[in-house]
């Protein structure tokens, strides 16, 4: 039997190891110096004038939704195919998610079915660069400015992604990222939301510390070197500078990452484009994907045997084969809310053929023939056998 490969794992080396020790035998394990030097890297990772790190991309979220203004009664659009986060955020500050379906070619959500989705209560967009691949952003921005939206990019499968030569983290309002271990840096848990607005990062910061400043210009009175001021309900949302020292070493391989995923992709492609029951992903000519998922796309019209089938025979084989996502809508709490099923249409149909391969750039060479050599055999035995007419 093969050894079990995951669908994602962090990569780890002695080299980040040694710089979390050192952090640890220092004077600071957080509100120290490494997370700024970690923030510091981020922005040049993405292109921001600002970054600021979080506990988790789930806080990046829950913190550009505050930032943003995002109240009760608002509406905020995002697509159903992505993580319950890039929902909840909404929820969390009292307004309503809206689903708009998704680009059956893309998986991104699609911009039309975003226009035709917006309401006098629309706050905000929460486009989610979906695997990697950057989503319409000309005609995102476009709605938005039209409009008077907010543009939040859930960038949590995007870093180092690029959208017509601009970085993920530099377009729209402001961008979120995870630090968690599946995704393309690690450390450990941890997030961050990057912007290139001084008025937007200035509320960042402070939600990030229970809505507290010791900045002299925000500052109403001053009654001494000790004196800070709460102006709103903030959280503990910090990062460690343990996970921050971990998080700048693993940023100094981000280009490393990229080219593994990338390298990796263009293997699955060149072994999947030409099996008639498969479709690989598509990619827009003007993005640059960073790659964080390989989704398969079953033609369960042309097989035998359904996604459950293909799914449990990768399983059987070691394959730590995944689905993202089940639509966002579909869980029990949406449905409680309120949301039904039917609404979006493509992202359902999307979800009852998908299969995500392991993509990690830890995987080795052996790894990747082994789940192309498992899939393209489950898929033969599996294919419809033409019915002969007599
Ligand atoms: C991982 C992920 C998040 C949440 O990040 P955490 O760091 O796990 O809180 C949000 N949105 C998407 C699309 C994700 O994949």
């Amino acid at each position: 039997m093969h050894h079990y490969i995951p669908y994602a794992q962090q990569w780890v080396d002695e080299e980040d190891i040694q710089e979390v020790l050192e952090t640890l035998k220092s004077d600071y394990l957080t509100t120290g110096p490494k997370i700024n030097a970690f923030e510091d890297k981020l922005k040049e990772a993405a292109g921001a004038k600002y970054a600021v790190a979080v506990a988790n991309g789930t806080a990046a979220l829950h913190a550009a939704c505050f930032a943003a203004g995002i109240g009760e009664e608002d509406e905020v659009i995002t697509t159903p195919m992505t993580f319950a986060a890039s929902a909840n955020c909404a929820l969390y500050m009292g307004a309503r998610p809206i689903f708009a379906d998704i680009d059956p070619r893309t998986y991104n959500i699609d911009p039309k079915d975003i226009e035709s989705k917006i309401t006098r209560k629309t706050k905000a967009i929460i486009p989610v660069h979906f695997t990697g691949q950057p989503c319409d952003m000309d005609l995102i921005l476009k709605l938005a400015r039209d409009n008077g939206l907010a543009v939040i990019e859930d960038g949590a499968h995007a870093l180092g992604a690029e959208y017509k030569g601009r970085k993920i983290g530099s377009i729209g309002d402001m961008t979120t990222f995870s630090f968690h271990p599946v995704k393309h840096i690690t450390t450990g848990e941890g997030g961050a939301v990057t912007t290139n607005s001084e008025a937007l990062y200035n509320k960042l910061m402070m939600f990030r510390t229970h809505g507290i400043t010791r900045d002299s210009k925000q500052l109403l009175k001053n009654e001494g070197p000790w004196y800070y001021e709460q102006h709103f309900l903030g959280y503990n949302y910090r990062m460690t500078d343990i996970q921050a020292a971990l998080g700048i070493k693993q940023l100094e391989k981000l280009p490393l990452f990229l080219q593994k995923r990338r390298a990796y992709v263009e293997k699955y492609n060149k072994a999947f484009s030409n099996i008639e029951e498969l479709i690989i992903p598509y990619q827009l000519e003007a993005v640059k994907s960073s790659w964080h998922l390989y989704i398969i796309q079953l033609k369960l019209d042309k097989l035998n045997i359904g996604r459950r089938d293909v799914f449990e025979a990768l399983r059987q084989k070691n394959i730590g084969v995944n689905v993202h996502y089940i639509p966002v809508y579909d869980h029990p709490y949406y449905r409680k809310l309120g949301y039904r099923q039917g609404q979006c249409p493509n992202a359902e149909k999307l979800y009852a053929g998908i299969i995500t391969l392991p993509l990690f750039p830890k995987m080795k060479e052996e790894e990747a023939d082994y789940v192309i050599e498992s899939l393209l055999e489950v898929i033969e035995n599996g294919k419809s056998v033409p019915v002969v007419e007599r």
